[in-house]
């Protein structure tokens, strides 16, 4: 049996049940007033009325989720996420648009809107007592606007064109045999680095880095700082090494390279956030191509919900 014999990616009716057991495990939750269990079912279509005396509207499984109000049929969406969530470099919109057999601008809104359930956001601080985390930047396609400093006071730009000043700086914070977060910054200066290593890793962690500048000083803030030192030619000392880092950058870059050609700057931090989704749910760590996908699928839905019982 092919993953796409499963039933939810075969019929509609399916599929609904499908999204509806991942996004209410434990019963109806109305995603107006976030009311448990008091829901009833309009239709077999799967329209629900809220029964709390303030609330009573109307509701689907797709409501405030990335899938409300798109007319693109529930077996398709179950699809689109079981695509997107197993191949390790992504599917283009225009791959899907083929293998799916949806226009393009409905495959490109798929693709944006799956990603935008992945777009998992970090909570937690990565690393801890023992751990390793490493911290490295990269430069990934041309700015559509170059980053212009304060002390620039608007004069213009001239020339140019090449090497980082004119390209999209991404930040990786990868825990050693964990997960990674990236950010797509405007400038890659030491402000922004700082602010993002501490605010993302715990204190006890034992950081990683080159012997750029832009990590100076954070020895103070971590167990440990330790580096490599890059510019004279030295990549691993005992287990020092940003290798993981650039392992993900070289994952993220032949993705976007081979598959999303055309990647405006505005959607690069969905696209990080695809890579970021897939890095951190790998089979290494225990998931599986339906795992991931029903992850996602969880992740759909309104995350500002605040549950509560109905009284
Ligand atoms: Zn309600």
């Amino acid at each position: 049996m092919t993953t796409f014999n499963e039933l939810q990616h075969q019929n509609d009716e399916a599929a609904r049940k499908w999204f509806e057991e991942l996004r209410w495990p434990g019963g109806v939750v109305c995603p107006h007033c976030g009311t448990v269990g008091t829901a009833y079912a309009r239709s077999k279509l799967g329209l629900y009325r809220c029964a709390e005396k303030e609330c009573r509207k109307d509701f689907t499984v797709t409501t405030k989720s990335v899938m409300e109000s798109s007319h693109i049929p529930l077996r398709l969406w179950a699809q689109a996420f079981t695509l997107l969530c197993s191949s390790k470099k992504g599917m283009s919109a225009h791959q899907l648009h083929r293998t799916l057999k949806i226009t393009y601008k409905s495959a490109w809104f798929l693709c944006h809107r799956i990603r935008e359930a992945m777009r998992t956001g970090g909570l937690e601080p990565l690393g801890g007592e023992g751990k390793i985390v490493e911290a490295d930047e990269t430069y990934y396609g041309p700015t559509e606007k170059p980053y212009a400093s304060p002390q620039r006071k608007g004069r213009p730009f001239t020339g140019g064109g090449r090497g980082p000043a004119n390209k999209r700086p991404i930040v990786a914070l990868v825990e050693r045999g964990g997960s990674v977060r990236t950010f797509h910054v405007p400038v890659a200066d030491k402000d922004t680095v700082t602010k993002i290593v501490r605010g993302n890793i715990a204190r006890e962690s034992r950081l990683h880095t080159d012997d750029s500048r832009l990590y100076i000083g954070s020895d103070v803030h971590f167990a440990a700082h330790e580096t490599v030192t890059h510019s004279h030619g030295e990549y691993v000392r005992g287990d020092v090494h940003t290798n993981t880092a650039e392992g993900y950058f070289s994952i993220f870059k032949r993705g976007m390279r081979g598959v999303y050609q055309h990647c405006k700057e505005k959607h690069l931090h969905r696209y990080l956030a695809e890579f970021d989704f897939r890095y951190n749910h790998r089979i290494k760590l225990g998931y599986n191509d339906g795992d991931r996908a029903a992850l996602a699928v969880k992740h759909a839905a309104g995350k500002r919900l605040t549950y509560r019982q109905p009284h």
